[in-house]
């Protein structure tokens, strides 16, 4: 294995003969194979903690609940000549002596390193319970849909983001009662805005779902094994499974000591780079994306593959700014919701169509002049055609026309 030349070299970066990438996901292997068609030929090694080669998060709220199939393998073969190190995490990482250190002790070093540990789910306290699961790993979710074949379970969500709505609508579509608890008045309130959120709360209490809005848990019951929630109402949730879905925390302790700069987050320029010779990518990356004048992490699927891409590339010498337009889809009570761009700090939302115009639902964000984002429910073309307008000066009054003219795209 030769030295890679398409790094630049110089003072501050060696040249490329090492790459360690920790986290074998979805970020870390599109980095790899970026890094291999790139043309790096030097030694990859690619370090997970958990025991198996990367694989699709999104099926483990939706399909695999319902199943008993495996897991969707991400097909890993095609990255040449890659030294898998499975099961064993990282535990720090010296910039230094340009070396991460190992949970059983060994160090591996490096001349480019890709951070891609993405997020675990964030845990409460009090929840430390028998029947308390949250849904992160293939592991979280067999034991979660083992723990849904006992008899009569009867399931309570703290958290009504995407992945607890998936999981509500799995339950429903399973027959087992659901409750679900929201601290916001409506779900999705912080992601979408309270208009779309009004609107998805309407359709899950259709579907069944006891939804508990603008309630939190104040005491979770049972001794070894949660029995039920009590909410700050005083109300009781009777529940033999509570699914944590409160969001999620950056997979950074191990970075720590590193001295590198942390916030919510590995903190990246514009590029994806973290200091010369170390980038970040996926849920973890935390970066300036100038097309929607935001400093922030994105949680999506395409967005762990897309920077995992642009990350490689910096580190092989690029120095083009990640400027992408987020798009996430989630599967709830058999629709699709698709949404593009941001809801951050938004100035109004114009609803264009709502779940009562024949369950279709789009809604666009503006910000100043700007569209900054969209979001869809069977209205999938719309959605889509909007992408390259979002973030653009001046987008929102194009936006609107075009809907206003009620063009059906
Ligand atoms: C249940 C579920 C459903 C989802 N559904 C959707 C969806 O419908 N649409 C959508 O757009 N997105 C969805 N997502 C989000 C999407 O899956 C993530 O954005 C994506 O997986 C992020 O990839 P990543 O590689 O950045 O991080 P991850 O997938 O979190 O991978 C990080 C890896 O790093 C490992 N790791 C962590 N710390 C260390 C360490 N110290 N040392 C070594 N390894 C470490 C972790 O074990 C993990 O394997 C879903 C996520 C989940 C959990």
């Amino acid at each position: 294995m030769g030295q890679s030349t398409l790094n630049p070299g110089g003072d501050a970066t060696p040249s490329l003969e090492h790459v360690v990438i920790v986290g074998a996901s979805l970020a870390g292997l599109s980095a790899a194979r970026t890094l291999r068609t790139e043309g790096f030929t030097g030694r990859l090694s690619i370090i997970g903690e958990e025991v198996h080669r990367p694989y699709d998060r999104p099926p483990l709220s939706k399909k695999f609940l319902s199943t008993t199939d495996g897991h969707s393998d991400l097909g890993s073969d095609d990255v040449a000549d890659a030294e898998w190190i499975l099961g064993v995490g990282a535990s720090s990482l010296d910039t230094t002596a340009r070396a991460v250190t190992l949970t059983d002790g060994r160090t591996v070093s490096y001349d480019g390193l890709v951070v891609a540990t993405g997020v675990s789910a964030r845990v409460l306290p009090g929840f430390d319970k028998v029947g308390v699961h949250t849904i992160r790993t293939v592991t979280d979710a067999d034991a979660f849909r083992t723990a849904l074949t006992a008899d009569s379970p009867r399931v309570a969500l703290v958290g009504a983001g995407f992945i607890g709505a998936e999981i509500a609508s799995t339950c429903v579509a399973l027959g087992i009662p659901v409750t679900v608890i929201e601290v916001s008045e409506v779900p999705f309130e912080r992601s979408l805005g309270s208009a779309v959120g009004a609107e998805l709360s309407r359709l899950y209490v259709r579907h069944g779902v006891d939804l508990r809005a603008g309630h939190s848990v104040s005491a979770v019951l049972g001794d070894e094994a949660v029995t039920g929630l009590r909410l700050d109402d005083e109300s009781v949730v009777d529940a033999n499974i509570v699914v944590l879905s409160a969001g999620a925390v950056p997979a950074t302790a191990w970075l720590e000591s590193s001295g590198l700069p942390l916030d919510n987050g590995v903190v990246c320029d514009s590029t994806l780079q973290v200091v010369p010779g170390i980038v970040a990518a996926g849920d973890v990356a935390k970066w300036p994306n100038a097309r929607l004048g935001e400093f922030r992490r994105v949680e999506h699927w395409e967005n762990a593959i897309t920077s995992g891409e642009h990350a490689a590339r910096t580190l092989l010498g690029a120095s083009e700014p990640y400027d992408t337009v987020p798009w996430v889809w989630s599967d709830q009570f058999g629709f699709k919701l698709q949404f593009i761009g941001s809801s951050i700090d938004h100035d109004e939302i114009y609803l264009d169509s709502t779940l009562d115009d024949g369950g279709k639902l789009l809604a666009l964000y503006r910000k100043g002049d700007r569209l900054i984002g969209a979001c869809g429910i069977r209205r999938t073309k719309a959605v889509l055609s909007l992408r390259e307008s979002v973030g653009q000066p001046g987008s929102w009054t194009s936006a609107i026309e075009q809907f206003a003219s009620r063009s059906e795209v």
